[in-house]
């Protein structure tokens, strides 16, 4: 990687008295001196290992959520930040239990599955039944009643590998809804082909929607060798019989919280927030390092490298560190509500949520008119080897209640190619993460989170998008 040389500003040599103001030019200046000090920084690692040892998995409404809160409260007011708090959030609360899934026939096995998330169990005695293979939801959909009732559905939708994570909206659409699709011809149950790259057998889990119609079935995903291996068996010409078992059900909700810390402004603009976000919780198989402790720890930390400067910022740097983004997306909105009355005084939301792979591009979501920002800060990050991409970014999914009511976005992409290998999975755990890469991300969203609180301009607001989430309907695939 080819860094650009240190550039020592006035703020920077006059930080133990702390900088009180900023010239237009000093604060791109002091944005270097931050990016090349977070390469060198390890403050993210210790944050990733620190949670992932001492709270490990933490899916929505157990024990290691509230541990979760507890240490991201503890952890923030240890490291300096302001205004510590958690506010409260209701979440779902789910209990995978345990889980056979076995072939019958023709050739006996047992596949390695995991339940996805919302589903419901089974009978003491299990589901057995026929297995009908479909390649897609758009198959599904053409197959009549009878030859669907009955039957467990089969769907074996290979995911592709890709840079950007492309091939994941299919995958994690037919997890979604695979079910509802299925039970709506009658089938007594889902299984999917993981959606994951992993090429070990490892299942990947994930939230499957709550269907009514007309009956909620288990939903359990396979690992990609196993998919292999049924769809032999199916390809073999006899018919495939299924014991599935699952012991999974709801628990009463629970209350959780989003955990919030601040680098506060004391500049004019101390009211405007410059948000930066990642999700506390995560899937209870791993120990949730990519997904999403690698976020929590590059906004953590990249917002820590400001607060130590010790300076004034014009505006306020919120972190957020959401409850349930996996089960529900329950943080997200619930400060959406919490917080109706400042969204406008939200100036730019930074989210990240796809592991700790290196940054690859910047891109943004924000008024044309500020296209100017997004292309300088692309000049600060471009030695990071970031590209500049466009102005459609659509930000993870918690920022997106905020996105939706009009503040900006930066996007800055991360490096998916094997973020997928281990997403949901007993595989998501801390040896997967590359200190340089994690130090990297931190670079490039310290930052982008510094020039966003100092500058004089902001990036304009968002035409409000009153359009409906997505339903499991044909028209929405
Ligand atoms: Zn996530
Ligand atoms: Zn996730």
């Amino acid at each position: 990687m080819k860094i650009r040389p240190l550039i020592l500003s006035l703020c920077v040599l006059a930080a133990a008295a702390g900088c009180d103001q900023h010239d237009p030019d000093e604060v791109w200046q002091d944005a270097i001196v931050l990016r090349d000090t977070a390469l060198q920084d390890s403050a993210a690692y210790d944050i990733v290992e620190s949670l992932t040892t001492e709270v490990g998995p933490r899916s929505a409404g157990s024990a290691g959520d509230a541990a979760a809160v507890r240490w991201a409260i503890n952890k923030l007011t240890t490291l300096g930040f302001e205004n510590v708090r958690g506010e409260l959030v209701e979440v779902p609360h789910w209990n995978r239990g345990s889980l056979t899934v076995r072939i019958k026939e023709p050739f006996a096995q047992s596949l390695v599955a995991t339940s996805l998330g919302g589903s419901p169990g089974t009978s003491e005695e299990g589901i057995e039944a026929s297995v009908l293979r479909v390649e897609s939801l758009a198959e599904l959909r053409d197959k009549k009643q009878d030859e669907v009732a009955g039957q467990i559905v089969y769907i074996d939708h290979v995911m592709q590998r890709a840079k950007g994570g492309d091939g994941y909206s299919d995958a994690s659409r037919i997890r979604s809804c695979g079910h509802v699709v299925a039970a709506e011809r009658g089938a007594v149950a889902t299984i999917i082909r993981s959606a994951g790259t992993s090429t070990h057998r490892f299942a990947h889990t994930g939230s499957m929607l709550k269907n009514s119609v007309p009956a909620n079935i288990p939903g359990v995903a396979i690992s990609n060798a196993d998919a292999d291996m049924l769809t032999r068996q199916v390809q073999s010409g006899g018919p495939v019989t299924i014991h599935l078992r699952s012991t999974a059900r709801d628990m009463p909700k629970v209350m959780s919280a989003n955990v919030i810390g601040e680098v506060p402004g004391t500049g004019d603009n101390a009211d405007e927030i410059v948000l930066l976000g990642a999700h506390l919780d995560s899937w209870d198989l791993g120990t949730g390092a990519i997904d999403d402790g690698a976020g929590v720890a590059i906004v953590t930390a990249a917002a820590k490298l400001i607060l130590d400067r010790d300076e004034r910022l014009r505006r306020t740097i919120r972190v957020v560190l959401y409850a349930n983004e996996e089960f529900g997306l329950s943080g997200g909105d619930q400060y959406a509500i919490d917080h109706e009355d400042e969204i406008a005084k939200h100036v730019v939301g930074l989210e990240a949520d796809f592991g700790a792979g290196s940054v690859w591009r910047i891109s943004s979501r924000v008024d044309e008119d500020s296209l100017d920002i997004v292309e300088n800060l692309y000049g600060l990050l471009e030695p990071l080897g970031i590209e500049l991409g466009n102005n459609e970014s659509e930000s993870g999914a918690d920022l997106s209640p905020l996105r939706k009511a009009g503040m900006p976005i930066l996007g800055l992409t991360q490096d998916g190619t094997h973020y997928f290998d281990y997403h949901h999975t007993a595989d998501d755990t801390l040896d997967k993460i590359d200190r340089d890469d994690i130090n990297q991300n931190v670079a490039a969203y310290a930052t982008a989170a510094y020039v966003a609180a100092n500058i004089e301009q902001d990036f304009g607001r968002l035409p409000v998008d009153t359009e409906p989430s997505s339903t499991c309907a044909a028209e929405d695939d």
